[in-house]
């Protein structure tokens, strides 16, 4: 029996239970089948959510663009990374007054 890293749960060791892992010295991953599906589905359900979060895009007090982060970057000619790059706090600290803001409004329709 091996148990699961993440659960606790214990699965017999074979990779019926576990996905396959090179890289572990019994080549199951530590976690069950169970485990990685769920944490697949809930980075789909984010990035769902993402796709509805609607944003404004301000350059100083101007508004340049609103929507979302699709539509931003289309608006503007840019692409999504960039956009979602101006709402890093990364970004915030680098640049001035007159810089851009990603404002995030809440979620669309
Ligand atoms: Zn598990």
């Amino acid at each position: 029996m091996k148990k699961c890293t993440r659960c606790g749960k214990e699965y017999p060791a074979t990779s019926e239970f576990f996905t396959k892992n090179k890289n572990t010295k019994d080549k199951l991953s530590g976690w069950c089948k169970n485990c990685f599906r769920e944490t697949y589905r809930t980075r789909y359900k984010n990035n769902k959510e993402e796709l509805l979060t609607v944003y404004a895009l301000y350059k100083g007090e101007q508004l340049i663009a609103d929507g979302t982060i699709k539509e931003i970057a289309k608006k503007l000619g840019n692409s999504e990374k960039t956009i979602r790059f101006f709402a890093t706090p990364s970004y915030k600290k680098r640049v001035s007054e007159n810089g851009r803001r990603l404002v995030r409004l809440g979620k669309g329709v």
